[in-house]
This record gives structure tokens, sequence and C-alpha cells, in this order.
């Protein structure tokens, strides 16, 4: 496996970041996951763009996208694969807390890695922890995932795949890594970026390519839903046909199937030339 680290592609075996790096120590670091297919990455400059959002938010210099982009396409032509999840992490590196970050602080890793096509359906269950709408993090991608980290592994406990969130005021939010819809008196509704949620390139495309409303929703909406379903760089679009134990379908409903059928027919047009 070849990556790209700081400037250049190199072993992944023999890749070297320091152990004091600050997203290794602290978090301090911000990351993308893109879809790539057979070489080529969907919706890249809107990562690129909600890399340099997020690193804004976190302080970091604005990254070089010149050199991103390089490291993508490299990273890419080294380890040819049908469908991949690429990662790129973008780190404070050892420019020390709290003070003016100097060009050369900054730590940039992108990797590939092999993944296969989402299943259509899944599980999902809610956690008893709250997203922070108001915190210094909300709504950035930084590399402080803990609280997902343990979500997730409750979710796992359970027999879900993805745990889901509500933030401080009792409002759904969002998944550990996904964004959430759902159907209601047959209306499409996903909760608006001010719940604390991550701007997900998945939901925007979501909420623009299937009508859906951006509303404030309670999480126990979840018991009332019709229909559910979750959108990510990695999932697509994908049903939740069991909620807490309850089982909604056995398959897709009809307003997630056509909010599927829609993505996978308009996003292929959207993965960026080479
Ligand atoms: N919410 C969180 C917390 C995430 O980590 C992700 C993706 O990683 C999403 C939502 C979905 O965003 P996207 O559709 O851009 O992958």
């Amino acid at each position: 496996m070849r990556i790209w680290l700081d400037g250049a592609l190199r072993d992944a075996d023999g890749a070297r970041v320091s152990v004091f790096d600050h997203g290794l120590t602290v978090g301090d670091g911000v990351f993308e996951t893109i879809k790539a297919a057979d070489g080529r990455l969907f919706a890249l400059t809107r990562h690129l763009e909600r890399l340099t959002t997020s690193a804004e938010g976190l302080g970091l210099p604005a990254p070089d996208l010149d050199e991103v982009r390089r490291g993508c396409a490299a990273v890419l032509d080294a380890n040819p694969m049908a469908l991949g999840r690429l990662r790129i992490t973008y780190t404070g590196g050892l420019s020390p807390l709290g003070s003016d970050r100097g060009d050369n602080g900054t730590t940039l890793v992108i990797a590939l890695s092999e993944t296969s096509r989402r299943p259509d359906t899944t599980a999902a269950v809610t956690v008893p922890w709250t997203r922070n709408e108001r915190g210094a993090l909300a709504g950035l991608k930084t590399t402080s995932y803990g609280e997902n980290v343990v979500a997730l592994a409750r979710a796992r406990e359970l027999g879900a795949s993805e745990a889901l969130f509500a933030n401080t005021v009792g409002a759904l939010c969002e998944g550990t890594g996904s964004n959430v819809f759902v159907v209601l008196d047959g209306e499409l509704h996903t909760p608006p970026l001010s719940s604390g949620c991550l701007a997900g390139i998945t939901r925007a495309l979501t909420v623009a390519w299937a009508g859906a409303k951006e509303t404030d929703l309670p999480l126990d909406a979840l018991e009332r839903a019709e229909e559910i379903f979750l959108t990510s760089t990695l999932r697509d679009v994908q049903a939740v046909t069991r909620i807490d134990g309850r089982q909604l379908a056995d398959g897709p409903g009809p307003v997630t199937a056509e909010a599927m059928r829609i993505f996978d027919e308009r996003s292929a047009a959207d993965f960026d030339p080479r």
C-alpha cells in the first residue's frame, strides 16, 4: 500500500508521523473520507471545501489544496482498486497549541483502503449521549471522534450498524458517521444544520434531489416514523429497517427506495474527471 505523507508518495509500512503530532496526542486534526470508484473520486471539490471549513474552524492553516489534489491522484494511481475509501487526514502537526501556527506545523496523510458496496438495509439504535450543537466542534469533521467510537460500539453490541444522537435540547441530530432522514405522514424530513449535525455531502445532495425538508424533530420522531434512512459517503442512501428493536419493514419503503434510485442515478455524474 502506497500512501501520501507530507509531499511524497511512500510505503505505508515505512511512513512515519511524529509521536508528538497533535493529531495523535489531542485530536487536533480534521479529515475527509471520499468514495473512490475505478480511480475517480466522488464529489472531490465538495470534500475539499469541507476539509478547508473544518480546518479553519479548528484554527489550522488552510490546507494546500493543490497538494491535496496531487496527493489524491498519486495515491489512486499507485493503488488501483474497483471501490475504495480515500481518507485525507490533516493535523496541527507539532505547532504548539494556542500559539500562532506556522506553515510547517501541519501533517497531511492521504491513504486508500478497499471497500465493498454497502447493504441496502441496516439496523440503528439511539444512544443516551448527546451531540453539543453549541460546542466549538459542532458541524466540523475533526479527528476527535471518541464519542462516535463509543456510540458505535454500543450499536454493534445491540446488533445495529449505526447509533443516532439527539442534541442537548433533545432534537434528533445525526449518526456517528451518517445523517438521518425520516418519513412522517408521507413527507421526507432531515434535521437542519443548526441541530449540530455535520453538513454531510450525501445529505445535501439528497435534500436537493429527493426534496427533503430540513425540520427540527424530537428524537421520538423515530418512534413514529414510517421510514428512516441514513446517508453518508460510504453508505450512500441506506434504509433503516429496524430502529431500537422496532421492525419497520423488510426492505426500503417507497420514499427511501426513490431516494436511493435518484441518488444512484445522479451521483454517477459527480465523480471528478481525472
Ligand atoms: N455525520 C458524521 C458525524 C459523519 O462523520 C459523516 C461522514 O463521515 C456524515 C454525517 C455523513 O457525511 P457525508 O455524506 O459527507 O459522508
